[in-house]
């Protein structure tokens, strides 16, 4: 297995999710293929390709790194209650705010945290006083 295909591997994986995943679940996923790559691999080539841009890396507030196949310019919103991490566009108003002023913006990492709507829903059920 050429390292190449490594690399290819764990690109595809990510450009099949909208999940975010951390490195263990890439590594899972990436094993389905390849049974025999190590974690480590994973690891270096996740480093590698967020270090050239060719993914997205995403820091979360439990000190995880989650990755992301599409670089384009998009905030994030982390559900507190599921722990889901959605996508959120049309949010780089501020960095091309920024631009227009003649700064030059190397990335955009904008996380909100806060309940998706099903569990904000769930909260509101459980809760009485807040409906
Ligand atoms: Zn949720
Ligand atoms: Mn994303």
């Amino acid at each position: 297995m050429r390292y190449s295909s490594r690399r290819e591997a764990i690109l595809e994986v990510l450009r099949n999710t909208k999940e975010h995943p951390d490195a263990d679940t890439v590594y899972e996923k990436v094993r389905e293929k390849i049974p025999n790559i190590s974690l480590g691999t994973v690891y270096r080539n996740l480093r590698e390709l967020g270090e050239s841009g060719e993914l997205n890396t995403l820091e979360t507030e439990d000190g995880s790194t989650h990755f992301d196949a599409d670089t384009s310019r998009h905030a994030h919103f982390v559900c507190k209650g599921c722990g889901k991490i959605g996508d959120l566009f049309g949010y780089g108003d501020v960095a091309d705010a920024l631009e227009h002023a003649g700064y030059k913006v190397e990335c955009v990492k904008t996380v909100v945290y806060g309940l998706c709507p099903e569990c904000a829903r769930k909260q509101k059920d459980c809760d009485p006083s807040l409906s």
